[in-house]
């Protein structure tokens, strides 16, 4: 009964050709042994049969041209936006970078205290917290670049 159940949920699909083959023989054997779900089968293969029958929509060459150009307009601005992602990870390291190396180099120069407006900014805090905002900064302005870019793109593209 069990068996039954789950394999009467399958008969659409085995009257259609579209399931495994092992699926399949299981769907038929236990058809030949049950009078429900053999005439569901073939209830369900005159269905399928019928429909194959039918007229097939002829889709126009020219939707399909567009819609080959629109998937491929997708799949570039995509591609750029994987790019600009490497190049903003690129950029903020090469920007942690250079403020480490930057730092070393003026504490190498003049010791530890090099104070403005009476800041020690050669103190690992002051250089941190200010290098950080500066990173923050410029990474906000490279994203507002790229989405410029990537409209401008778009725009293109469409
Ligand atoms: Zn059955």
């Amino acid at each position: 009964m069990k068996e039954h159940e789950s394999l009467r949920q399958l008969l659409p699909l085995a009257a259609a050709g579209v399931l495994g083959e092992e699926e399949q023989l299981r769907v038929e054997r236990h058809a030949r042994e049950c009078d429900n779900c053999r005439h569901g089968l073939e209830t369900w293969r005159a269905l399928s049969r019928d429909l194959r029958r039918l007229p097939q929509p002829v889709v126009p060459a020219r939707l399909v041209e567009l819609t080959r150009v629109r998937v491929l307009q997708e799949r570039t601005v995509a591609e750029t936006r994987h790019q600009d992602e490497l190049l903003l990870v690129c950029l903020a390291l090469f920007s942690g970078i250079s403020s480490s190396a930057v730092w070393y180099l003026l504490r190498l120069l003049f010791g530890s205290g090099l104070s403005v407006l009476g800041v020690d900014i050669l103190s690992w805090t002051t250089w941190l917290a200010g290098s950080t905002v500066l990173v923050w900064a410029s990474a906000a302005a490279a994203a507002v670049a790229l989405g410029n870019r990537h409209r401008e793109l778009r725009r293109a593209l469409l």
